[in-house]
């Protein structure tokens, strides 16, 4: 038998994933330069939405995202928010966990990515916001092994956008502050462009500041204007979803008018709600006002002074409202730069981290350099007299803004005769007092009875590239080391349940891609069903029907001509009538 060579190898592709509380996108590195991904439908954003029919079979994206109107109890959306938590969401018979979610999202759009490439996606550089704790991070890289990714580095938004931004500088210095407010959050960092190297001087952020807060204050306004209260809003999810609906297109309508008008079926009839630029910005002024201080802080923590930037650049897309924009431009005394696309730099950037990861040559002159964003260290108590001690107090171990990979390294001791054990809690933030900051977990330590003060405990905290935490402790007194893995919170998910979860998930009937075309036109037209009333709903109904008609034929080339003309027709009566 003839012995055929092997087919070269094809090269692994360089892929970065934005993993949004909002959407989600797909870039590879190729060719010298990052590309966006597509997905089935031809767009390179994904609503991190996702949703199961009734035939079972999961939906992510545009089509879920339809479904959070029609059927609210069978669609999650804005999970990324509870990562690492014991949130869980049920969908129908089944309860997912946020990191099951996301895991679900990621395999769409790893999907996407291999029907483009041609070629399996096993590896990729995922963006998390800065200001995302230990819990948070491993629970995305948890999201990613659900998914059958490996992670090959968890990168920071804002410095992944600041890489997107730095690519296209022409000058050999430069410095800018990345602003990147999300759905979900807010991150700032301040970054140096210096002779190819990338250096992100200091990280600060919320995790609780995003644009979905500004539609919450938009929504519970019109809630008034229709008077509906909480406990009817409570009970009735599709109401709930259609009300954030309104207050989403009018919140995105004041981008480009100075007002917005907008119609909600309710009880029978069509009632209007308006709002102007005015009333937006009263309503929103106390989230307007939490964007200062990440941004005070990430100047002080630089030790620079507004001058000394070059350029403020936005991303994300909440960042697009013009009310968030003045408030910028006020701080800076000048505009903001919008050259990157808010809504792909991020994407773009992890595939550059990809990149450079896969030292391509094309970025052998490329440099970076990040930063960790938050304090790490442990509880402690001090004495403060005899016999009276102060607890409850935090002992920073890595300081805020060191730079990446850090470990570094605290000495502790016992503080009562014959204690035998020492808990060491471990905790994130910038506090005096340990409450006030976040608990990622603890290790016990278990010691000789000596004397208090006699027991010397080393502990090492090590911080790498992704802003992954481990810590060692070492007795000195008896020389022993404990390789002690951190307790993460009860919630977090471990090895097992991981590889558990897994076979579980790959169980799960996904949607066929090829059909999210066709399932996207359907679910469009649910939603404009239980929107629209009167005659609009009639004529609505009749589409529904025709298209199944379509369908049912498995005319192909009539199912194409078909979804294109309703998609237009849709597309038409979407269009407010008031605006
Ligand atoms: P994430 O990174 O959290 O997924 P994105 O960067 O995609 O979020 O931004 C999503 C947020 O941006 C949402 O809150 C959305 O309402 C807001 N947004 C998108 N486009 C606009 C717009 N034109 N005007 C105002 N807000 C917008
Ligand atoms: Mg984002």
């Amino acid at each position: 038998m003839p012995v055929s060579a092997a087919a070269p190898a094809a090269p692994v592709p360089m892929i970065g994933i934005d993993l949004g509380t909002t959407n989600s996108s797909i870039a590879v590195w190729e060719g010298g330069q990052a590309r966006l991904i597509a997905n089935s439908l031809g767009e390179v954003l994904t609503p991190s939405v996702v949703s199961v029919d009734e035939a079972g079979h999961v939906l992510v994206g545009r089509a879920a995202e339809h479904r959070r109107i029609t059927h609210p109890h069978l669609t999650a959306a804005v999970f990324k928010r509870v990562m690492g938590s014991a949130k869980r969401f049920r969908l129908g018979p089944r309860e997912f966990a946020p990191e099951e979610l996301s895991s679900l999202v990621l395999t769409s759009l790893k999907h996407d990515a291999e029907a483009a490439l041609g070629q399996p996606v096993r590896e990729a550089v995922i963006s998390v916001p800065a200001y995302f704790n230990d819990t948070q991070r491993k629970a995305t890289k948890n999201a990613a092994e659900l998914a059958g990714l490996k992670v090959s580095r968890l990168i920071n938004e804002p410095t992944a956008a600041a890489l997107a931004f730095g690519l296209h500088q022409s000058r050999d210095e430069t410095r800018f502050l990345v602003f990147d407010l999300g759905g979900g959050t807010f991150d700032v960092s301040i970054v140096e462009l210096f002779e190819g190297v990338v250096e992100v001087k200091a990280s600060t952020g919320d995790n609780y500041l995003g644009g979905e807060d500004f539609t919450q204050v938009i929504a519970q306004d019109m809630a008034q204007q229709f008077g509906l209260d909480a406990a009817r809003l409570e009970s009735d999810g599709t109401l709930r979803n259609r009300l954030h609906a309104v207050a989403e297109r009018c919140k995105q309508a004041l981008g480009t008018g100075k007002s917005a008008t907008d119609q909600l079926h309710l009880d029978g009839q069509e009632r209007s709600c308006a709002i102007d630029e005015e009333r937006f910005e009263t309503l929103a002024s106390d989230l307007l006002a939490r964007l200062r201080k990440p941004i005070e802080r990430a100047m002080r923590d630089s030790r620079l002074k507004p001058a000394a930037l070059d350029s403020i650049v936005m991303v994300g897309g909440a960042s697009r409202m013009p009310v968030v924009r003045k408030i910028v431009a006020r701080m800076f005394g000048r505009f903001p730069d919008t050259s990157v696309h808010p809504d792909h730099a991020i994407a773009l950037g992890a595939a550059v981290q990809a990149a450079l990861i896969a030292q391509d040559a094309a970025l052998s002159e490329v440099l970076m350099t990040d930063v960790c964003p938050y304090s790490l260290g442990v509880e402690v108590s001090e004495t403060i007299a005899p016999n009276q001690n102060l607890d409850g107090l935090f002992s920073p171990i890595i300081e805020r803004n060191t730079v990446v990979p850090a470990s570094r390294m605290g000495l502790y001791h016992t503080m009562h005769d014959g204690q035998t054990e020492i808990d060491l809690k471990v905790y994130q933030g910038e506090q005096r007092f340990v409450k006030d900051n976040v608990y990622l977990g603890s290790l016990k330590v278990k010691v000789p009875p000596l004397k208090g003060g006699e027991i010397n405990v080393e502990v090492r905290f090590s911080y790498d590239v992704s802003g992954l935490l481990e810590v060692d402790a070492t007795v000195l007194n008896t020389g022993k080391k404990h390789s002690l893995t951190l307790l993460g919170h009860a919630s977090a998910m471990s090895e097992e349940e991981v590889a558990t979860r897994r076979a579980e998930l790959s169980r799960l009937k996904i949607h066929p891609r090829d059909d999210m075309p066709n399932k996207l036109v359907l679910t469009r037209i649910e939603r404009l069903y239980a929107e629209l009333s009167g005659p609009e709903r009639e004529a609505v109904g009749q589409a529904l029907t025709q298209f199944t008609m379509a369908l049912n034929s498995q005319d192909t080339e009539r199912i194409a001509r078909e979804r294109k003309q309703v998609s237009q027709w849709l597309d038409g009566l979407e269009a407010s009538p008031l605006n």
